[in-house]
C-alpha cells in the first residue's frame, strides 16, 4: 500500500462505524425511486456534518441533491444511488427467505452501500484536501431512481453534471474489478391505440380494434428484428390488452416497449423505425395512436484514462478484507444457488481471466483478489443512467465484492448480504479506491486533460439526450 492509500484508508476507517450505521439506516428505509425522502435526508445530514454545503432538490427532483466542498477547478464528482426495489425485502444476513418487518421493498441491488460508499469517498477526499492543501472542489451527487426512473438522465438534461472534470462511481458486485465494458442505451416508449367498440358478432364491421393494432405492431417489430443491428434489444409488454370480453371489439389497448442499442444515437434511430411500425398498425386498423416516451438513458462509455487510476487504486488498497465468519455466511447463501450456475460462473472467470485466476477463486464464496483491468469493446446487455453522465464528462466505475459469487442480481439474497458485515466490507473498500483515484486525478492536471480528450473523441463532447427535452421525471411512479 503506497502512502496515499494508507492515508485514505485511515480517513475511511476512522469513520467506519458512522458509515456502516448510515448504510444500515438506508437499507432499513428501502425506499423506491423518487420516494427516497428519508434516505436522501440521511445522506444530506451526514454530508452537512462533514462540512459539505448541500444543494437540495436539484433538477426539480425533491430527492436529488449535490454536496460540495472546496472551490474552483478541478471539480471531481462521486455519484451515489440509494433507491430500493419492490418485493425484495429480506432480513439482514438471513440465507432463508424471511421478509424484514413485513416490508415490501428491499435493497436488492445494494444501492444503500452504493450511496454511502460514494459518500465515504467524497468525505475522504475532503479530509485529504484539508490536511494536504489540495486545491479544487469535491462534489457528491445524490442520484435518485436509478432502477426505474433514470434520475441521472434528468439531472444531466438539467445540466447538473456540467461542472465536472471527472465522475467516479461504483456498483456492489460479486467481483472486484474496474468496469471496462459499456452498457446499452435504452429508450422506453408507450404506444396507446384507440379504436371503436362494438358487438364483436353483431356489428363487427363497425368496430375498430385497438388490440388488433397492438398485435400488428408487434408482428411488424418482430419482422424488423431481421433488419436491425445484432446488438440491439427490443422487448415489449402489454400494458392494456383492451379488457376481458371477446365479444366486445377492444377500443383501447397499449404496449410498453424498451428499445436498446449500443449507442444512444442508434437507439434513437431504431426507435423511429419502431414508431413507424406503430403508425402502420394504426393505419391498417383504422385506429388512432398516441406515442409517449416515458424514459431513456445513454450508453455508458468507460473512460480508459481514469479507469487506469481506479485500477491502481484497487491494487494499492486491495480486495475487501472479509472475515472467516463472512466467508462462512456467504457459503451458506451459495448452498441455495444452483450448482450448475456456480460452475458456469467459475468457467466464465477461466474464459475471461485464465486458469490461474479461476484456480485462485475455486471454492471461494467471496472474491478476495483484484481482477486485472480489461476493456471489452462489446457492450454488456444491461443499461444504466451512469451512461448519461459519461456523455457529459469523463466517467468511470468499479465493481467491489459485497455479496457471494453466484448471487443473482436484484434478489432477496442480495438484500440480505447488503444489510450485514459482508456488504460493509465491500463498501468501505470501494470508498477507499474511489477516493484514491479522485485524489490522483485532482493532483495531476495532465491526467484530467487526457481523460477529457478521450471523452471528446468518444462523444463529440456533447450530451445526446435520449428523450424529448421537455420530458419531466415521473415522480409519482405512474407511467
Ligand atoms: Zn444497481
Amino acid at each position: 500500500m503506497d502512502q496515499l492509500a494508507s492515508i485514505l484508508e485511515g480517513y475511511v476507517e476512522q469513520k467506519r462505524q458512522k458509515l456502516t450505521a448510515l448504510s444500515e439506516e438506508i437499507w432499513r428505509y428501502a425506499e423506491v425511486g423518487y420516494q427516497e425522502f428519508q434516505s436522501a435526508a440521511a445522506l444530506e445530514r451526514c454530508l452537512e456534518e462533514e462540512g459539505f454545503s448541500v444543494e437540495k432538490g436539484v433538477a426539480g427532483i425533491p430527492t436529488a441533491f449535490v454536496a460540495r466542498y472546496g472551490q474552483g477547478k478541478p471539480v471531481i464528482g462521486f455519484l451515489g444511488e440509494f433507491d430500493a426495489l419492490f418485493d425484495l425485502s429480506q432480513q439482514a444476513g438471513n440465507w432463508q427467505r424471511a421478509s424484514f418487518e413485513n416490508g415490501n421493498a428491499g435493497h436488492g441491488c445494494g444501492h444503500n452501500q452504493l450511496g454511502v460508499g460514494s459518500l465515504a469517498a467524497a468525505m475522504a477526499v475532503k479530509e485529504y484536501m484539508k490536511d494536504h492543501g489540495l486545491a479544487g472542489t469535491v462534489a457528491y451527487f445524490g442520484c435518485p431512481a436509478e432502477e426505474d426512473g433514470s434520475g441521472k438522465m434528468y439531472m444531466a438534461k438539467a445540466g447538473v453534471f456540467d461542472e465536472l472534470d471527472g465522475a467516479f462511481t461504483w456498483h456492489p458486485s460479486s467481483k472486484n474489478a474496474v468496469d471496462g465494458s459499456s452498457s446499452l442505451a435504452c429508450i422506453c416508449v408507450l404506444y396507446r391505440f384507440h379504436g371503436r367498440a362494438t358487438h364483436a358478432a353483431g356489428q363487427p364491421h363497425l368496430g375498430r380494434s385497438a388490440l388488433d393494432a397492438c398485435e400488428l405492431m408487434n408482428v411488424g417489430v418482430n419482422y424488423l428484428r431481421e433488419h436491425m443491428i445484432q446488438e440491439a434489444r427490443v422487448h415489449y409488454a402489454y400494458r392494456d390488452a383492451g379488457g376481458g370480453a371477446p365479444n366486445v371489439v377492444q377500443d383501447h389497448a397499449a404496449l410498453y416497449y424498451f428499445i436498446r442499442a449500443p449507442k444512444v444515437s442508434q437507439a434513437m434511430e431504431l426507435r423511429e423505425r419502431v414508431d413507424n411500425c406503430a403508425r402502420g398498425a394504426a393505419l391498417m386498423t383504422g385506429t388512432t395512436l398516441e406515442i409517449t416516451t416515458t424514459d431513456g438513458l445513454c450508453d455508458f462509455i468507460p473512460n480508459q484514462t481514469l479507469s487506469a487510476l481506479l485500477q491502481r487504486g484497487m491494487e494499492e488498497i486491495g480486495a475487501p478484507r472479509f472475515s472467516q465468519a463472512d466467508q462462512a455466511l456467504a457459503a451458506r447463501f451459495q448452498e441455495g444457488y444452483p450448482a450448475e450456475e456456480l460452475k458456469a460462473k467459475n468457467e466464465s472467470y477461466e474464459k475471461e481471466y485464465g486458469p490461474q485466476i479461476a484456480a485462485q477463486l475455486a471454492g471461494k464464496a467471496l472474491m478476495d483478489i483484484i481482477l486485472p483491468l480489461k476493456f471489452d469493446p462489446a457492450a454488456s446487455p444491461g443499461s444504466t443512467d451512469v451512461g448519461d453522465v459519461s456523455y457529459v464528462c469523463p466517467t468511470v466505475q468499479l465493481n467491489m465484492a459485497t455479496y457471494a459469487i453466484g448471487t443473482p442480481g436484484h434478489s432477496w439474497q442480495l438484500t440480505a448480504q447488503g444489510g450485514c458485515s459482508i456488504g460493509h466490507e465491500g463498501m468501505l473498500a470501494a470508498a477507499k479506491v474511489l477516493a484514491y483515484a479522485g485524489v490522483r486525478a485532482m493532483e495531476d492536471p495532465k491526467v484530467l486533460e487526457q481523460a477529457k480528450e478521450e471523452y471528446q473523441k468518444a462523444t463529440g463532447g456533447k450530451y445526446i439526450c435520449p428523450v424529448p427535452l421537455d420530458l419531466e421525471p415521473m415522480l409519482d411512479g405512474v407511467k
